[in-house]
């Protein structure tokens, strides 16, 4: 559908009216007021940079949305490629996540997503990102992580939030579970971010098949190219003799 044409003559009051309602989003999302001196270039400045940490992050847990995953995601393909460090994606999600909301309410199972996001940050370095991707799925980026130190990473965030009371009201507590799988960057192979989450996936649909509360991680022995992953090797070859 075509966009609406702008209505110039009334420009100047709707930008103010936009800017007007990009100070309310930052309000409610708890960030303080933009600093300096209302329209001035370092408050608006401010105000930008507010709107880009708003559009990054998942309102409910705070953590990276997918949008920001995503990017992330995108970067570290290229750094891997570039630098040959190995990287660990994960991919998790909570076991029987309805039988929550259906037992405890909708607001509890809010209560646990926010937990788990919290349990998940606590359980991997600060240089990790991590992600809500989906409604009880989340995601973690480890860069700089090899098969040595993957799956312990990786099994270290089941427990902890398998020993994780969640008090959702007086005297009331839930405990869950999540499945996790784990596939490593292939290295120097130019990777895309859609078949390393394929990957990952792969890995958590077996941990859910085989029962669920566990950590699957792809074997790093066998390397598999994808045919795909061919082509984008074979393709950066062609690039590098034309120039
Ligand atoms: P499995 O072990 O196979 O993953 O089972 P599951 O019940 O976790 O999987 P399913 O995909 O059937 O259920 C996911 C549920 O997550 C259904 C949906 O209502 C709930 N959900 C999604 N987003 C939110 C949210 O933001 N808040 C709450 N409370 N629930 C959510
Ligand atoms: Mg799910
Ligand atoms: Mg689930």
């Amino acid at each position: 559908m075509p966009l609406p044409a702008p209505d110039l003559a009334s420009a100047a009051p709707a930008s103010a009216l936009q800017l007007e309602q990009a100070l309310q989003l930052l309000s409610q999302s708890g960030q303080a007021a933009p600093a300096g001196e209302p329209g001035s270039p370092a408050w608006l400045q401010a105000v930008i940079d507010g709107l880009v940490e708003l559009s990054s992050r998942d309102a409910l847990t705070g953590l990276a949305n997918r949008r920001a995953f995503e990017l992330a995601l995108g970067r570290e393909i290229d750094r891997v490629a570039r630098s040959g460090e190995p990287a660990l994606l994960l991919t998790l999600d909570i076991d029987h996540f309805k039988r929550v909301n259906d037992t405890w309410g909708h607001s509890a199972g809010d209560q646990v997503l926010r937990a788990v996001a919290g349990a998940l940050v606590d359980s991997v370095r600060p240089m990790d990102l991590v992600a809500r991707v989906g409604g009880e799925e989340f995601a973690i980026i480890l860069p700089n992580c090899g098969s040595a130190f993957g799956g312990t990473v990786a099994e270290r965030v089941r427990r902890r939030v398998e020993r994780m009371p969640v008090a959702t009201g007086p005297g009331q507590q839930i405990t869950c579970t999540v499945s996790i799988g784990g596939a490593f960057a292939p290295q120097w192979v130019r990777s895309t971010a859609a078949l390393w989450v394929e990957r990952a996936d792969q890995q958590l649909y077996l941990a859910k098949a085989q029962g669920r509360n566990l950590v699957r991680l792809e074997p790093t022995a066998v390397s598999v190219v994808s045919n795909e992953e061919r082509r984008l090797l074979f393709e950066t070859f062609q690039f590098q003799d034309h120039e």
